[in-house]
């Protein structure tokens, strides 16, 4: 019965944060623009996404729980500290993901704020230079009662609500598309960049594993490919989470 209800609660903060914003933001990008962004690390992300990316001349957002740093799990190997630090140098931009990778919706104020100083120490440990200015719900679970909080630490909250984001945006809750081939076909990419084109919009992607067998969460470098030269076709800059910031204050 605990679980149900506190099941319910979650659902019901989730809502509340995908439906209620801390307040509005107007994008300014004088054109549309695309970020590739990847949860929790995983190796393959590191050695091809990154990869991918930098053939393109891009950089990608790679959301990063300490915790899952090194820590293999069921769908793959997971990448080291090592390659947060290269990822950093190589420009690539690192996110916070909370340390624990916890679901926002299960994190009172006090918790939240720990898993958040907690992963910025894990990362400023690893190299001082990095700066952590985006964050990304575990899970993609939301958390209205976190929203403000979320807004002091952050310059952006990545959701997994699917979206491209133009006009007034909620920044504690941007809309993302899935870069995961059980949920993302080349036909869904193209849709998505004509939204981003005709609404000048924000096209965000999230995804994690990249590999030929990817896991229900990751995708093919194929996919990743069609997409990166769907936005170089198009001459649609590729930037980090943190550059597009820089371009929507105008
Ligand atoms: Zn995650």
């Amino acid at each position: 019965m605990n679980a149900l209800l506190s099941e319910a609660r979650a659902k019901v903060g989730h809502r509340l944060a995908m439906h209620l914003r801390v307040d509005l933001f107007r994008l300014h990008n004088s054109t549309p623009m695309v970020s590739f962004t990847f949860d929790d690390l995983p190796k393959s992300a590191v050695t091809s996404g990154a990869a991918m990316l930098e053939a393109h001349g891009a950089r990608g957002t790679f959301y990063v729980s300490g915790s899952l740093v090194g820590a293999d799990g069921p769908d793959w190997v997971a990448g080291d500290a090592d390659d947060v630090v290269a990822l950093h140098r190589r420009g690539h931009e690192i996110g916070c993901h909370t340390f624990s990778h916890q679901r926002a919706c299960d994190l009172d104020a006090a918790a939240m704020q720990q898993e958040i100083t907690r992963n910025r120490a894990y990362l400023h440990a690893l190299d001082p230079s990095i700066r952590i200015d985006s964050f990304a719900y575990p899970f993609g679970y939301g958390s209205y009662a976190r929203k403000h909080q979320l807004r002091k630490e952050f310059q952006t909250c990545r959701s997994i609500v699917q979206g491209v984001n133009s006009g007034g945006v909620d920044l504690q809750f941007l809309r993302a598309m899935p870069l995961i081939d059980r949920e993302m076909d080349r036909d869904g990419i193209e849709r998505a960049f004509d939204d981003a084109q005709t609404n000048n919009g924000w096209l965000i992607f999230y995804g994690h594993d990249v590999t030929d067998r990817p896991s229900p969460y990751g995708c093919s470098p194929a996919l990743l490919e069609h997409a990166l030269a769907a936005a170089s076709r198009r001459k649609i800059p590729v930037l980090t989470m943190a550059e597009a910031m820089r371009c929507a204050r105008g």
